[in-house]
């Protein structure tokens, strides 16, 4: 009998026992064969998932809340890697199953492995996430003073709603490299006795005329301008006192000058820490879930993967939401130099490593928000705790810009969430030229490795405050961890 064919003797069979039984329905029995489910994951997982994911997500919220740069993400990454046994990798080393390795790409990327059982030659098995958000970063020459107040001059990263970022709290992280080479970390506004930052807006009473600007000029980029003081230095006769006193300020505390910002680097980011969200606490609300929820769930899986058939490899990366250019992006040439060096080790070609080779592009898709029902097609968008999703192409205006992961591939990703009992679900982003996106997945692609988007669903994606559901963040964690074992 063919596969149609004895699928079609159990419906019958099952058809006869249930008009003799009469526990349900004839159609409901053959629904149940021929529909594709979609089900909330809280009814189709154990108290035992539930408890897991539980644990997780307050995992999650500490690693989010200290991680809130790619360099802090980094940071914390390695130190997690280097608990499990990881050492830097160095080209030309001898290599065994369940080897541990891990580059540091400039503080601001990192790729780690574990080394399989299966000749190198028959691929790795890649997790790839971001780990830059949008946020707002400061100029070159930043500080200034305008009518006895000090301020920051700024340029916005990656794709926000820029009237979003005004009147919250933010954060200054970052790094500035100094005269004398030497560099000095800031990270100022997390804790309980910090003080804050912020971008100032109009008030309703006087913004009549704001309120009329085209909603994507409601606020100017030339108006994120970051308060950062409003006291003189003394009551000398001398100009610009209140920029002097920030100044004379940073110097106590960071021994730097104002041309030290030349050679710096620093971010404002929301300041306040991610919560759990809900009378149920189902969801967590909180800054930079894109891309650190997939990011966490891709480094625990490989943390937690011991002695994996294919080289388990997870690749955290930078420069995504400005396009991933430069040498801590994905279009630059350090994954697959990483991946040729790994070649060269047991005596393979780089290129036949990559045809061989899997990847699960791991990044956020948009959740359907009820609120905003028009941009999403309902039978084709992710919704909040169906679980990780799963992109089969991204793009805009026709695909555009997408890899487009094959009928093939994904087949067997399915396949192998399923066996896995991962609750998993398929979303485009957005409707059809409803606008549309992309993703690291066409650059590694374009490598000759087979890829596929799979990640969270997110509400409120790039703003200050993005909103996730806890079961959708432990799935995409089992998914990271049937891919990187297989
Ligand atoms: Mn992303
Ligand atoms: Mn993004």
């Amino acid at each position: 009998m063919t596969v149609p064919q004895r699928l079609y003797a159990e419906c019958r069979e099952e058809e006869e026992f249930l008009m003799k039984e009469s526990t349900k329905s004839v159609a409901k029995a053959k629904k149940e064969r021929l529909f594709r489910s979609t089900e909330h994951a809280g009814v189709r997982i154990s108290a035992e998932q539930q408890q897991a994911s539980e644990d997780f997500a307050q995992a999650y919220i500490r690693f989010l809340n200290a991680s809130k740069t790619e360099r802090e993400t980094v940071k914390n990454a390695v130190s997690l890697l280097e608990e499990k046994g990881f050492v830097p990798f160095v080209p030309g080393m001898t290599l065994q199953p369940g080897d541990k390795i891990y580059v540091n790409n400039r503080g601001k990327a990192v790729i780690a492995a574990v080394i399989g059982t299966a000749p190198i030659t028959e691929g790795v098995r890649l997790c790839a996430a971001h780990i830059d958000s949008p946020r707002i970063d400061m100029k070159q020459n930043p500080q200034y003073e305008d009518s006895e107040l000090a301020l920051f001059k700024t340029h916005y990263y990656g794709g926000i709603k820029k009237y979003q970022w005004t009147a919250i709290p933010l954060a200054l992280h970052g790094v500035v490299v100094k005269a004398d080479g030497t560099s000095v970390e800031v990270h100022i506004g997390e804790s309980a006795e910090d003080p804050v930052f912020c971008v100032t807006d109009l008030l309703p009473h006087l913004a009549s005329a704001q309120m009329k600007r085209p909603s994507n000029e409601l606020v100017r980029g030339e108006e994120l301008n970051l308060l950062v003081g409003s006291m003189p230095f003394n009551q000398d006769e001398e100009s610009e006192q209140v920029k002097l006193n920030i100044l004379h300020l940073l110097f106590e505390k960071y021994g730097i000058t104002e041309t030290d910002f030349l050679s710096a680097e620093l971010e404002a980011v929301p300041a306040f820490p991610a919560k759990e969200l809900g009378f149920d606490r189902s969801m967590i609300g909180g800054y930079g879930h894109d891309d650190r929820v997939c990011a966490y769930p891709a480094l625990r899986a490989l943390l937690d993967c011991e002695k994996p058939v294919h080289t388990a490899v997870t690749i955290l990366t930078d420069k995504e939401e400005t396009g991933s250019d430069g040498n801590t992006g994905l279009c630059s040439a350090y994954l697959p130099y990483f991946l040729e060096d790994l070649a060269d080790c047991f005596g393979a070609k780089g290129r036949h490593v990559m045809h061989a080779s899997q990847c699960l592009s791991a990044d956020v898709n948009a959740a359907f928000d009820p609120t905003f029902p028009d941009v999403m097609e309902r039978n084709n968008c992710a919704c909040l705790n169906h679980g990780v999703c799963v992109t089969k192409f991204t793009g805009a205006r026709g695909k555009s810009g997408t890899s487009d992961a094959s009928a093939e591939f994904v087949g067997t990703v399915r396949r192998l969430l399923d066996a896995g009992d991962v609750v998993w679900q398929t979303g485009e982003l957005g409707k059809v030229d409803a606008g549309g996106g992309g993703t690291v997945a066409a650059y590694i692609a374009n490598l000759d490795i087979d890829t596929i988007d799979v990640g969270v669903p997110v509400l409120s994606m790039h703003a200050p405050f993005e909103v996730v559901s806890k079961l959708d963040v432990y799935m995409t964690y089992r998914a990271f961890c049937v891919f990187l074992a297989s």
